[in-house]
C-alpha cells in the first residue's frame, strides 16, 4: 500500500486537514491488519550463513502464509543442499562415494542438470565437484577458519582425482558417476532457493516481491510502481559501486573474495576456488551478474569470478549480457547492458566499459 500525505502548501488548510486525516486513517487500518488490501510486508531471517531479507506486497493473511513457507523452504535448503549436513546432498555424496546409483528428488535433479550444463558452458570454471578441495582449504566449516593453506602435494592429489560434475550421469531422477565425485552446491544453491521462493510467491498470486540473501537477490514486479533498485556492493569499502534497476523476475548475484577469507602472510585466501589450479581464483575481487533466474545468476557469478580476465567470453558462453567485474587492482569493468541498468554511478568507482 502506497500512502502519501498531500503537500501542505498546495491546498487550503481545511482540505489539507481532511486529506491528512483520511491518509492517517488508512494507515491505521493497514497497520491493524483488518483489511485484505495488499500492503508491503518486510521480514528478515537468518539462513544459509547470511541474512535473508524478504519484502512482498500482499494482503496480510497471504503475506503471513507466504513468509511461513519462506522460512520452511530456507530451513530445508540449508540441510538438503549443504554437503556437510545430513540431508539430500549428503546422501547423494555418500552414494557417489560408494559408486552406487541413487534416486534424488525432482528438485535436486533439476539443480544438478542446471549445474552440470553451466559447468560445461563455463569451461569447468564453475564446477560443484570441488567439495573435497573446499574441505582441504577448510571452507566447509562455518566456524573455524583454516589454520594453514593445504600443501602442494594435497592439491596435486585433488587435481588428479577427477572430481568434477562432468562425471555425473543424470537420467531423470537417477544419478550415478563415472568417477569418484563429491559435490558442493554452494555456488548455485542460493540461486535455487531464491528461485523456489519466487515461484511460490507467484503461485500465491503475489506480483511484487524481493528476496535478498545477503546481496544475492531476485525480484518480482516493482516497488510502489517503480522498478526495483538494488545496490552493487563495493568489494573493499562499506559503500555501493552503483545502483541498478531490475525488471520483473530478474536476479542479481555477486561473488566476492570479501565474503569468506583468511589472510596469511599478507595474502588473501578466499572461498572461490579455481578447479583448474586448486587455488583461490586471484584475478578478481568481485563479479555481479544479472539473469532471468537465480540459478543462472548464481552459477555465472562464480564462473565469471574464476574466469578472471576471461570473464567476458565466459559471460557470452553462459548467455549473460549484464555483468560487472572488479579486478584484483580494484578497476571496474562492465558490459554495456550492465551500464544501461545503472541509475546512479560514481565516476570515481565505475570505470570504463566494453
Ligand atoms: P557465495 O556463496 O559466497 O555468495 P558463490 O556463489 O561464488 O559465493 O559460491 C561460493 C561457494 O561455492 C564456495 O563457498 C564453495 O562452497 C563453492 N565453490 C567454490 N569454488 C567453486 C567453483 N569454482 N565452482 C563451483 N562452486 C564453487
Ligand atoms: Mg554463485
Amino acid at each position: 500500500m502506497h500512502l502519501s500525505v498531500p503537500h501542505r502548501e498546495s491546498m487550503p488548510r481545511a482540505r489539507y486537514r481532511r486529506a491528512a486525516a483520511a491518509a492517517l486513517l488508512a494507515a491505521a487500518i493497514a497497520a491493524g491488519g483488518c483489511t485484505d488490501r495488499p500492503r508491503l510486508v518486510e521480514r528478515r531471517l537468518y539462513s544459509m550463513g547470511t541474512w535473508v531479507d524478504v519484502a512482498l506486497e500482499a494482503p496480510a493473511r497471504t503475506a503471513e502464509a507466504a513468509l511461513a513457507d519462506v522460512e520452511a523452504m530456507l530451513r530445508r535448503f540449508e540441510i538438503d543442499y549443504y554437503p556437510w549436513a545430513e540431508g539430500e546432498l549428503a546422501r547423494l555424496n555418500e552414494a557417489l562415494a560408494a559408486g552406487r546409483e541413487t534416486v534424488v528428488s525432482e528438485e535436486m535433479a533439476a539443480v544438478l542438470r542446471d549445474a552440470k550444463r553451466y559447468s560445461e558452458l563455463s569451461g569447468g570454471r564453475f564446477d560443484p565437484g570441488v567439495a573435497k578441495l573446499v574441505e582441504l582449504w577448510g571452507f566447509n566449516s562455518t566456524l573455524a577458519h583454516p589454520s594453514a593453506p593445504p600443501g602442494p602435494a594435497a592439491i596435486e592429489a585433488w587435481l588428479g582425482s577427477g572430481s568434477s560434475i562432468a562425471a555425473l550421469e543424470i537420467q531423470g531422477r537417477r544419478i550415478r558417476a563415472k568417477a569418484k565425485v563429491m559435490l558442493d552446491l554452494g555456488g548455485i544453491a542460493k540461486g535455487a532457493a531464491v528461485d523456489r521462493i519466487i515461484e511460490m510467491f507467484r503461485s500465491r498470486g503475489i506480483r511484487n516481491a524481493l528476496v535478498n540473501a545477503g546481496g544475492d537477490l531476485r525480484v518480482l514486479g516493482s516497488r510502489g510502481g517503480r522498478p526495483w533498485r538494488v545496490g552493487i556492493q563495493h568489494p573493499r569499502a562499506d559503500d555501493v559501486l552503483g545502483i541498478i534497476e531490475l525488471g520483473d523476475g530478474e536476479a542479481a548475484f555477486t561473488s566476492g573474495d570479501y565474503e569468506r577469507y583468511v589472510e596469511r602472510d599478507g595474502r588473501r585466501f578466499h572461498h572461490i576456488l579455481d578447479p583448474r589450479t586448486g587455488y583461490p581464483a586471484d584475478e578478481t575481487q568481485s563479479v555481479t551478474v544479472v539473469a532471468a533466474q537465480g540459478v543462472l545468476a548464481d552459477a555465472a557469478a562464480t564462473a565469471l569470478f574464476v574466469a578472471g580476465d576471461d570473464w567476458r567470453s565466459v559471460a557470452r558462453a553462459l548467455g549473460i549480457d549484464a555483468a560487472l567485474r572488479v579486478d584484483a587492482d580494484g578497476h571496474v569493468e562492465l558490459t554495456d547492458a550492465m551500464r544501461r541498468r545503472l541509475v546512479s554511478d560514481d565516476p570515481e568507482h565505475v570505470g570504463s566499459g566494453s
